[in-house]
């Protein structure tokens, strides 16, 4: 019988299911012998060697140290060609290479199929039988579309199952918080409350009270949290605990557990049936916000249960070793970083998480680097080394010296840029040859604006709105609205403040908001297009910033992702109407200025037409160069194609500057392109005179300002644009960047 689909899904989610990378190798080669009918099924490694070494097998009593050299045998072939072979006797190809002790001479039909990721083999499967005939045409398809599926299965255990593979493992996740962290893992056990017994009780009264008094010690302790937290949280981040209090005083949660009492059962019992209860319910609603919701639950119930540990002595304190700290679960809570001494925390990797996550806004919020939606986090132990790399969402285990090296020289230079920075901070951004750039600050929660300001911001290029909206639990009022703004614009006075309306949709859902069911949200309903759809927020918006503008002439409001002339004449209108309806309420108001973010590449054709309507651009680059190339930016598949130094970017974003200079229209450039110390150069070669950028990365690229001349820059700027390809551009800008003595570090320059 054939294989078929229904078998190849099975062997996926059977493989899934394993609790352990070892597992779920062994799982593998065992149901593919079941569903293939053959006699052997081994699977191989590729180490960073290009080595091979055997996960697991079926049918063969292989020692699992088993290591194949590179390009060795046919197996190694089968990876350096990323070709598959298939052979009645194996034996009589020259290539053949017999595992010693194995007694493969015993299986000489043989069928290799590598398992390809990002163009090269990261594995290989083979299976054998004691017949010698080529493997079925069919079954070898099968194999060969497994191979497909295993290629993302295996991407995080292929190097990490094994003890013998000590080499660097990359495992990619989604965006969480930017920044680097190099740190001890502390995997948090998130599961705890699952793991408790099913338990009776014989006094359910006694039961009732121990339950009110856990509630009440738990709100105490929470309270606690909030306190230790409160040096370094704004009050709008304090939003995400809103969540954890407002589900302690639920009346179903606390009636629940207490009928689950009254039914017979123990306090711990019955509280781990209601949260899996709760936690099924929402985890089963399409919602993304309420799906999001049982991750709560989950940490609520974790929560719960480790005071009524720690009241039962059955809990010692989290032992705290001294060593900077990376944070690794399932789900991970605010308690679980409140528990932890301020400036341990160096990393966050967490598996549940989302951009909708608390966790997410909280870690921003505190400056912690952070990766979310990772895989699998099975196989990390506490006490490993890993590095956390939020800007590209990538975790890098078990790292080799020599990146250990390179990644902490990347921090020192960093943090040794930020310390010089105490020198320059008074300094203006000035090129050898006298021309001034202004540096802006890229902010969201009260906590960039201040990091913006000690890291010498001259003014916040882009204030992306969407973020306090996102720390709360339902959308802020005109009243709530104007006070955020105004306590962010009194921290600039008098510089420039580039205020976007709300920029939602796509990989920005509001989590109070419904959910659209868009195939491809990337291109639907987002900035703008939303606003204007959903007009009542957007006219409270612009109501509670003209507010919180009146009297100050520095600010500046920010279109997103304008595509069409109607969508820019629309906004300006209701500007208008907004403006002269306060001014009947007796408001005093200072128009705000208007520009667009030039984020679409639609717009680039309609500056033109626009010229009359606006008082300044800016270039949006991380989203020109997610609709130039079309890449996702947040898709980690693609990721490293999303480069603005690729000459379709470097053209565009030229045109538009010279737009701007014969207009004499102001230009900003706010995306990620501005921290890039290459992309630098070459927009100071397009004469480019502002840049927002995140904080952090603003003494990087002051310094880098300091040390080029305008003249070299154009230079550059001449060179790139005459080349074809990203890499060439990326090469060029390093080898000057190097004759200048500025190092790049290496890959973190092009964040995004
Ligand atoms: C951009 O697209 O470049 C930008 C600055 O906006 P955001 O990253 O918030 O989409
Ligand atoms: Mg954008």
């Amino acid at each position: 019988m054939n294989p078929s689909i229904l078998e190849l899904r099975q062997i996926v989610q059977l493989a899934n299911l394993a609790d352990t990378a070892d597992e779920r190798t062994r799982r593998i080669v065992d149901s593919i012998c079941e569903v293939i009918g053959t006699d052997v099924c081994s699977l191989y490694a590729v180490d960073n060697e290009n080595n091979l070494v055997l996960l697991a097998s079926h049918g063969l009593s292989l020692d699992k140290h088993v290591v194949i050299p590179r390009g060795t045998g046919l197996v190694g072939q089968v990876a350096q060609r990323c070709q598959l072979t298939n052979t009645d006797d194996a034996s009589l190809l020259p290539q053949y290479h017999y595992i010693p002790g194995s007694k493969e001479d015993e299986f000489p039909g043989f069928c290799a199929v590598p398992v390809v990721n990002k163009g090269a083999a990261i594995a290989v499967l083979v299976v054998q039988s004691r017949q010698p005939v080529k493997l079925d045409p069919i079954k070898e398809a099968f194999l060969e579309t497994l191979a497909a599926h295993l290629a993302l299965l295996l991407e995080n255990i292929t190097s990490t199952s094994h003890a013998k593979l000590l080499f660097d493992t990359h495992i990619s996740g989604v965006p969480g918080s930017p920044g680097i962290g190099i740190g001890t893992v502390k995997l948090v056990d998130s599961e705890l409350l699952s793991s408790v017994e099913v338990e009776r009780c014989t006094d359910s009264d006694h039961e009732v009270k121990l339950w009110q008094a856990l509630l009440d010690e738990t709100n105490i302790e929470l309270t606690q949290e909030m306190n230790a937290l409160s040096s370094s949280l704004s009050q709008s981040a304090f939003g995400v605990f809103d969540a954890y209090q407002m589900l302690l005083q639920d009346k179903t949660l606390i009636e629940n557990v207490e009928s689950g009492i009254r039914n017979g059962y123990k306090l711990t019992t019955a509280l781990k049936l209601s949260i899996q209860y709760f936690s099924d319910f929402f985890s089963q609603m399409e919602d993304p916000y309420l799906k999001a919701r049982n991750e709560d639950i989950r940490h609520l119930g974790n929560k719960l249960f480790r005071v009524w540990l720690k009241r039962n002595s059955k809990q010692t304190a989290l032992e705290i070793e001294d060593k900077k700290i990376v944070l690794v679960g399932e789900t991970l809570s605010i308690s679980d970083i409140a528990n932890l001494p301020p400036g341990k925390l160096v990393g966050i990797i967490c598996c549940d998480g989302s951009s909708l996550s608390h966790l997410a806004v909280l870690a921003n919020a505190l400056g912690i680097p952070a990766v979310m939606g990772v895989n699998s986090i099975l196989n990390f132990h506490s006490g490993e080394t890993v590095i956390v790399n939020g800007h590209s969402a990538d975790i890098i285990r078990k790292p080799s010296k020599s990146l250990l090296k390179e990644y902490a020289e990347i921090l020192a230079t960093r943090n040794q840029f930020s310390d010089s920075l105490s020198s320059l901070k008074e300094l203006p951004a000035v090129t050898t040859d006298g021309v001034r750039v202004h540096l802006f600050a890229n902010t969201g929660l009260q906590e960039d604006v201040m990091s913006g300001i000690s890291n010498g911001a001259e003014g916040i290029g882009l204030y992306r709105t969407e973020i306090p909206f996102m720390a709360r639990q339902s959308l802020p009022s005109e009243v709530e609205q104007i006070a955020v703004y105004q306590k962010v614009f009194e921290c600039y006075p008098g510089k420039p403040i580039y205020v976007r309306t709300l920029d939602i949709g796509a990989d920005k859902p509001l989590p109070y908001l419904p959910t659209l069911n868009e195939h491809n949200p990337a291109l639907g309903l987002r900035g703008i297009r939303f606003t204007l759809s959903h007009i009542q927020l957007l006219t409270t918006q612009l109501r509670a910033i003209i507010q919180a503008a009146a009297g100050r002439d520095n600010i500046h409001m920010l279109v997103p992702m304008v595509s069409s002339t109607v969508e820019l004449d629309s906004v300006c209108h209701l500007v208008d109407e907004a403006m002269d309806q306060l001014q009947q309420e007796g408001h005093k108001l200072t128009r705000p200025k208007i520009g667009v973010m030039v984020e679409v590449p639609a717009a680039i054709s309609l500056l033109p037409f626009w010229e009359s309507k606006i008082d300044f651009v800016s270039i949006g680059t991380n989203d020109l160069s997610q609709y130039l190339l079309a890449v996702d930016r947040n898709n980690p598949m693609v990721a490293k194609l999303h480069d603005t130094a690729h000459p379709a970017v470097l053209h565009e974003v030229q045109r538009v500057v010279e737009w701007s200079k014969k207009t004499n229209l102001p230009l900003c450039v706010c995306g990620e392109m501005a921290s890039d110390p290459i992309a630098v150069m070459l927009l100071l070669g397009m004469g480019v005179q502002q840049l927002s950028m995140s904080s952090s990365a603003i003494p990087l690229i002051k310094s880098l300002i300091r040390s080029i001349s305008a003249t070299d820059a154009r230079a550059f700027l001449a060179t790139a644009l005459a080349m074809n390809t990203t890499e060439k551009i990326r090469y060029e800008g390093s080898k000057r960047l190097h004759e200048m003595g500025f190092e790049t570090p290496l890959g973190i320059g092009a964040v995004r």
